[in-house]
């Protein structure tokens, strides 16, 4: 088998599992892009299996510590430990990410369920190109009705992958509906697998919905970013006095009137850019929810992003009524959980309010992270409380 030696000091030899170009001693029987290929260390030892793309940046992603091909029994064996491992963490198996990339053990697959559907995305060229085996496995594991192949990823162009949404097992899914254990009852979402704008639904919050619903009866809520109404939903289902939802897309808008409607409950949904609405809000709130897509997918531009945090935090936090709580997200990996955490107490000094920590959150277990592979954990959240006249 082809391969390549690992210079020493790597970031695979401290647990990881890729490798880099500028971590490459040499490359040796030719591999092509996207062949299954071997990893020694530089004094010759086998590091195990890995899939190779020497266009990409990650030239390398191990796929075991063994030797191992790309095969049936392979896909098969991952994807029933994936789902194992969701049994036992608790997860409703019906409504969850199944496959979830290197956490996995499938660098690249990112498999959604949304009840009897199936949303696959290959993300690396060599899980692009057993696409099909990865679908059969899929087929075999759980029978899904459909399975889309939805590569709609901006990450693809640097694997050479084409942007493409395809059917890959049954017809095209009509809209259908889901429920969402985040609320006493629970919560319905229509989902559209088919509308090139949505994205289902964001399964990694989940759990956060739940945790603030809990806290939301007979309180004046605000969610910001509030996409097809995850937080705004449970809030109101489980009892808020008023849910104000706000999002700059009129599709995430329309998708929340029609959940609050097949919910049967009333929420105030607002095309705005957030950013404008909590500078020009006059009203008070005892619930601020602020969930932003990713301000930054680099490091570069890291520095901005926490701007634009500071500046939301700062808005938040000055609408917040007395004993009011401020619930913050953060999905950009490059952000740390203690820069994020430094970026909200430098927003509540220049509040001049003081915050006390009620909870801390993270991506819902269905999205695992491995400590060894820093870049599995992206989602961090705080729920913090203003601490009375201070
Ligand atoms: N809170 C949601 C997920 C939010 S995803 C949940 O739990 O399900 C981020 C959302 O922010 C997207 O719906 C996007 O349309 C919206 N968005 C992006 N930029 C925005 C802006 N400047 N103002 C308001 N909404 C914005």
């Amino acid at each position: 088998m082809p391969g390549i030696i690992v210079k020493p000091r790597a970031r695979i030899f401290h647990g990881h599992d890729w490798v880099y170009a500028t971590e490459v001693r040499k490359t040796f029987g030719d591999p092509q892009p996207g062949d299954v290929i071997s990893l020694k260390d530089y004094r010759d030892r086998p590091m195990g299996t890995a899939i190779y793309n020497p266009n990409s940046q990650i030239v390398a992603r191990r796929i075991s510590r063994r030797k191992q091909k790309l095969e049936k029994e392979f896909f098969d064996r991952r994807i029933a430990q994936a789902i194992a491992m969701r049994e036992r963490s608790g997860v409703d198996l019906r409504l969850c990410r199944m496959i979830w990339s290197e956490s996995d053990g499938l660098p690249g697959v990112v498999v959604d369920r949304y009840g009897d559907h199936v949303v696959l995305q290959t993300l690396t060229l060599a899980m692009y190109l057993n696409r099909q085996l990865i679908a059969d496995a899929l087929i075999l594991a759980i029978s899904p009705e459909s399975i889309i192949l939805r590569n709609d990823s901006p990450m693809l162009a640097a694997e050479g992958i084409e942007q493409e949404i395809v059917m890959m097992h049954g017809e095209k899914p009509a809209p259908f509906i889901v429920e969402a254990p985040t609320a006493e009852g629970g919560v319905k979402f229509e989902i559209d697998l088919m509308d090139g704008q949505k994205t289902g639904l964001y399964l990694d919050q989940l759990d956060a919905h739940a945790a603030i619903a809990k806290m939301a009866k007979g309180k004046r809520v605000l969610d910001c970013f509030c996409n097809q109404g995850g937080f705004a939903l449970a809030c109101a289902k489980a009892g808020a006095a008023s849910v104000t939802a706000v999002d700059s897309s009129e599709v995430a808008i329309e998708a929340t009137l029609r959940n609050a409607e097949l919910n049967g409950v009333e929420i105030n949904a607002v095309k705005h850019n957030a950013f404008d609405f909590l500078k020009h809000c006059e009203e008070e709130y005892d619930i601020v929810i602020l969930d932003p897509p990713s301000f930054t997918k680099n490091k570069k531009t890291l520095m901005n992003a926490m701007r634009g945090y500071k500046e939301i935090h700062l808005r938040g936090i000055k609408l917040l009524a007395r004993d009011g709580i401020l619930a913050t997200y953060c999905c950009s990996h490059h952000a740390t959980r203690q820069l994020f955490l430094e970026n909200i107490i430098d927003a509540s000094v220049d509040a001049k309010r003081t915050l006390r920590m009620v909870a801390s959150h993270g991506q819902r277990l269905d999205h695992p992270v491995i400590p060894a592979i820093p870049e599995t954990e992206y989602l961090k959240g705080f729920v913090l409380e203003i601490v009375a006249s201070r």
